[in-house]
């Protein structure tokens, strides 16, 4: 069994039916592409328990990551983390408590987290950042912010739902290197959901491509043709 298996992920929508089974290897990043309204966030969202499947396909749907069935768990339980394309930061609380914030809850000291929390943050180029409120932070800044939040966990699986889409294109390059640099620091698995190609190929090792709900290509990422798109 490989370390991360989605089984039968299906959702029905009016006009969409979305229905995927694919694997990932520990420590490896997967890029979903595919045009807008193809599945790529149902799929996430099935994954991470966002979406919960409806009764009729339920008991066919299955997710395991790291030799553990977590599809009947709560979408807390599955040491699954998410970042989005706009951050969920916590407007009212500091840098360092946002970060801090998943430590506490698990019952560590506040103090302790936030130390933690603030060390953690040099890794993300935001040294010094931590008494800083969201909205005083610049796009890149926040996501950078989302990603340590979410990293600091230290999740099996890492979801990304076009967690670049909404900064200009240097910093679009700018943190897609980051985002490979960290994974291969951390060794955490991750699966990203992007339109763009370029940013799938240098962030993945695998790119899977998806249309209408169903996967049309999947493999290396140094093998995607570009035509493929054009299908
Ligand atoms: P993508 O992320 O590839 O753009 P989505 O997974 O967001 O695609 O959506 C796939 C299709 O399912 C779209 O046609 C979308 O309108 C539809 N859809 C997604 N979520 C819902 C929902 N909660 N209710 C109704 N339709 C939905
Ligand atoms: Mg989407």
């Amino acid at each position: 069994m490989k370390y991360f298996e989605a089984q039968n992920l299906r959702q029905t929508f009016d006009t969409t039916q979305i229905n995927v089974s694919f694997q990932c290897e520990k420590s490896t990043m997967t890029s979903i592409v595919g045009p807008s309204g193809s599945g790529k966030s149902t799929v996430l969202r099935l994954i991470s328990g966002l979406n919960e499947p409806s009764e009729k396909v339920a008991s066919e749907m299955k997710v395991f990551l790291d030799g553990e069935e977590v599809s009947k768990k709560a979408p807390s339980k599955r040491q699954i983390g998410m970042v989005f394309q706009k951050h969920t930061l916590f407007d009212h609380l500091k840098v360092e408590d946002n970060v801090a914030y998943g430590l506490v809850s698990a019952g560590m000291k506040k103090k302790d987290a936030r130390c933690l929390a603030n060390d953690f943050l040099k890794q993300f180029e935001l040294e010094g950042f931590g008494n800083r409120y969201p909205d005083t932070l610049s796009g890149g800044e926040a996501q950078r912010v989302s990603l340590a939040r979410t990293l600091i966990m230290k999740p099996k699986l890492v979801l990304f739902d076009e967690p670049l889409s909404a900064l200009d294109a240097p910093l679009r390059k700018k943190l897609a290197a980051l985002i490979r640099n960290l994974q291969k620091t951390f060794g955490f698995t991750g699966i990203m959901v992007t339109h763009d190609i370029n940013e799938a190929k240098a962030v993945s090792d695998r790119i899977i491509l998806m249309k209408k709900g169903e996967i049309i290509w999947q493999g290396n990422a140094e093998d995607f043709d570009e035509k493929l798109m054009l299908q």
